[in-house]
């Protein structure tokens, strides 16, 4: 069978991850996070705006008592990481001694998860873990661990599932990836 391919603005996309495949992780992670965290309070930390579709799909699959918010940055630009992390919308939750699980789309060089990691350690959280959808290993340069992982990806732009190509493309259920 052919690949799927989409066009976004001036880009094509191949299909790279499916919609089967993505809920089908979703559902072993979900199952380890109310395994891990069975008879304790977990909040969940979004980090928008990619991550939003991966955390309502995960949200949805947490029986443990559970609360949710998002925080909004941004650090990149058109396809590639601009390395300057702009906050956007704030942290207003009371944090402190909350087991916290931060929910990534993606982490590329993983700068923006140091940001938020750092930000939730002044906060005095009890513990911190990552739950992120895709991993770039290539394009990693910080030792913080990701304890929960959808995909390890290549070093390749990809859109779809929350995640964009100056904008568009976040509604496509599946993830494709930049046709070179
Ligand atoms: P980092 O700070 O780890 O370099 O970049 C993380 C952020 O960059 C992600 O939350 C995401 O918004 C964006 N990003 C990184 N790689 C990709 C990609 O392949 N596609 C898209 N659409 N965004 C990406």
């Amino acid at each position: 069978m052919a690949k799927k391919e989409v066009r976004i603005l001036d880009k094509k996309f191949s299909e790279f991850i499916s919609e089967i495949d993505i809920q089908n992780r979703i559902d072993e992670i979900a199952d380890q996070i109310n395994k891990d965290y069975e008879g304790r309070e977990v909040f969940f930390l979004g980090v928008l705006n990619g991550s939003f579709m991966f955390a309502a799909d995960l949200f949805r699959r947490i029986t443990i008592d559970a609360r949710i918010s998002f925080i909004k940055l941004a650090s990149y630009v058109g396809t590639s990481s601009s390395g300057e992390i702009k906050e956007l919308i704030g942290w207003n939750e009371d944090l402190k001694n909350k087991s916290v699980i931060i929910v990534e789309d993606i982490v590329d060089t993983g700068v923006t998860l140091e940001h938020t990691v750092n930000n939730l350690i002044i906060r005095n959280v009890k513990d911190i873990r990552i739950a992120a959808l895709l991993l770039k290993p290539d394009a990693y340069t910080k030792d913080i661990k990701i304890d929960y992982l959808g995909f390890s990806i290549p070093n390749d732009f990809v859109v779809g599932y929350g995640l964009d190509y100056d904008g568009f493309g976040r509604n496509v259920p599946s993830i494709y990836k930049l046709v070179k």
